[in-house]
Order: C-alpha cells, then sequence, then structure tokens
C-alpha cells in the first residue's frame, strides 16, 4: 500500500485535512478559501472541496498539496504522518522514523489538542511567506 492509497484507505476527507491546516469550517460546510481573497465563505468542504469563487477543487491531499505548496507526493507524506497513517510505500522499506521522540497514545492526543495545530498553522504561515 502506497501513501495514497493508505489516505484513501483511512478515508482522511479534505474538511479534515483543511481543518489540520487551521481553516474554520462552518456549520454548512463551507469556509474561507485560502487561495484567493475571499471574504465570505465561499469554499464548500466535505470529502472533497470545491470554490465557488475561484473553482479551485479536489480532495484531502490536493488541499494540502495546494495550501503548503508542496507536491503531491509531499503533501501526502504530510496528511500520512499528520493523521498517523501507516504505510508502506516500497516492499521492505520501513517508513521514515518519525523526528519528534516517542510519546504514548494519550500524551500525543493531548498534546495534539493542545498545541499541534497551532503550531502547525503557523508552520504553515512561514512556509507560505517564505514562497513569496
Ligand atoms: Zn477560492
Amino acid at each position: 500500500m502506497n501513501v495514497f492509497e493508505a489516505i484513501r484507505e483511512n478515508g482522511i476527507t479534505a474538511r479534515q485535512a483543511a481543518e489540520h491546516c487551521g481553516i474554520k469550517i462552518n456549520r454548512s460546510g463551507m469556509a474561507v478559501c485560502p487561495f484567493h481573497k475571499d471574504k465570505n465563505p465561499s469554499m464548500k468542504i466535505d470529502n472533497r472541496y470545491y470554490c465557488f469563487g475561484c473553482g479551485e477543487k479536489g480532495d484531502a491531499i490536493d488541499f494540502v498539496a495546494k495550501y503548503c505548496g508542496l507536491g503531491k507526493k509531499e503533501a501526502a507524506l504530510r496528511i500520512a504522518s499528520d493523521f498517523g497513517i501507516g504505510f508502506e510505500d516500497n516492499r521492505g522499506r520501513k517508513p521514515p522514523p518519525k523526528r519528534k521522540r516517542r510519546l504514548s497514545p494519550e500524551q500525543r492526543f493531548e498534546k495534539a489538542e493542545k498545541g499541534c495545530f497551532r503550531v502547525l498553522s503557523d508552520y504553515l504561515c512561514c512556509l507560505r511567506e517564505w514562497k513569496e
């Protein structure tokens, strides 16, 4: 199973990916589009996303790739690592070791709740700034 299949298997939606990137999604499943100068939520996000303003559309991987300025493979790898999805890219090759020190599932959950999203979205902002 490669990383793309693993993400599909795990049913990661564009909505989950967008929320993970710090995008606020309202109760109707609409969000302010990060890909054009959007004042009112004009992006519909569910399994996939579609912006009625600028026409951007795709799935979770497309969203992260576009939002973070990554290639599809990099975006998929990021989703897999952020959502703790295991996959086997090449036969006999182990997934890359985690950069962070090992935490128990409880600790990881708590940490994610507290600061992970915040840190990640800050980091994404930096990435976008560097790109410009
Ligand atoms: Zn848009």
